[in-house]
């Protein structure tokens, strides 16, 4: 805590104050001891000397009083600022992510994806957990709400540091590398597939959860509505292929198989 006293705003009027309150009081004694026309001053000056005085107190201690509150005033506006710094903080986060995984959600996915387009290539991975509806059916929707941050956890433990993560749909992700090749995106679909078929999710009949991949890759200057329709025409079939598989984006912007 700093102790230091600050410094007195009016110690230049303080001063001047403390001096004419002597000079006054000194022309008082004065005329005390000689109340004929030697007095140090005549009394209708006296008099002024001593209500501008009074006067001048007065309005220092206002002053004070003023500066007091107006600091006041200007730390609990400061204060306030920071509490709504905080609050716009959080504003932004709760437009920006999910709520119930933290990654990012399809809106703020979509803006970072054409974001990205503006001036490099784009490799867009789109995964949809398989017969997800079988673990809410079978164990009930808090089970499945773990399995879907399970499915980010390990998602998270594997995309390059690059990598984005967003939550774009129920059970539906999609991972986003910026400046990637769609062979480099389709060996992270591959390695992201093993892990989630690895991953012990403890459910209470010991069966494991997979995941069906789609992957594009598209040029500088594309946007997300074509990466997206690409990596998800390819996630159908790997879902039609028999899930827990990664299919390849076919057409302009062909990743090769991985
Ligand atoms: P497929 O392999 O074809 O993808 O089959 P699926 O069962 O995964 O797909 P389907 O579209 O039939 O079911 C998806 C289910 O995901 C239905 C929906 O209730 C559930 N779901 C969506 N969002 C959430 C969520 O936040 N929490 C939970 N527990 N379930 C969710
Ligand atoms: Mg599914
Ligand atoms: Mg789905």
């Amino acid at each position: 805590m700093d102790t230091t006293t600050p410094p007195d705003l009016f110690e230049a009027e303080s001063r001047a104050l403390l001096a004419a309150r002597a000079s006054y009081a000194a022309s008082e004694a004065s005329a005390d001891s000689d109340d004929n026309a030697t007095a140090a001053q005549p009394a209708p000056c006296r008099q002024a000397l001593g209500e501008l005085l009074t006067t001048y107190e007065r309005l220092l201690r206002e002053t004070r009083r003023l500066v007091q509150r107006s600091d006041r005033a200007e730390r609990e506006m400061n204060q306030l600022n920071l509490r709504l710094q905080h609050l716009a903080g959080e504003l932004e986060y709760r437009a920006t992510h999910d709520p119930l995984t933290g990654v990012l959600n399809r809106a703020a996915i979509i803006e970072l994806v054409n974001r990205h387009f503006v001036c490099e290539d784009l490799a867009l991975i789109v995964l949809d957990i398989d017969h997800f509806k079988r673990v809410n059916d079978s164990f009930g929707h808090p089970t499945g709400d773990r399995v879907i941050q399970g499915v980010v956890s390990c998602l998270k433990a594997q995309v390059p540091a690059t990598a984005h993560i967003g939550r774009v749909g129920g059970e539906e992700f999609t991972v986003v590398l910026p400046g990637q090749s769609g062979e480099a995106c389709g060996q992270v679909a591959q390695a992201l597939r093993r892990a989630l078929e690895a991953h012990a999710f403890d459910l209470p009949d010991g069966s494991g959860v997979t995941a069906s991949f789609g992957v594009s890759w598209l040029p500088r200057g594309s946007n997300f509505d074509d990466a997206y329709s690409l990596a998800d025409e390819a996630l159908y079939g790997a879902k039609r292929g028999g899930r827990n598989q990664v299919a390849h984006a076919s057409g302009h912007g062909q990743a090769q198989p991985a």
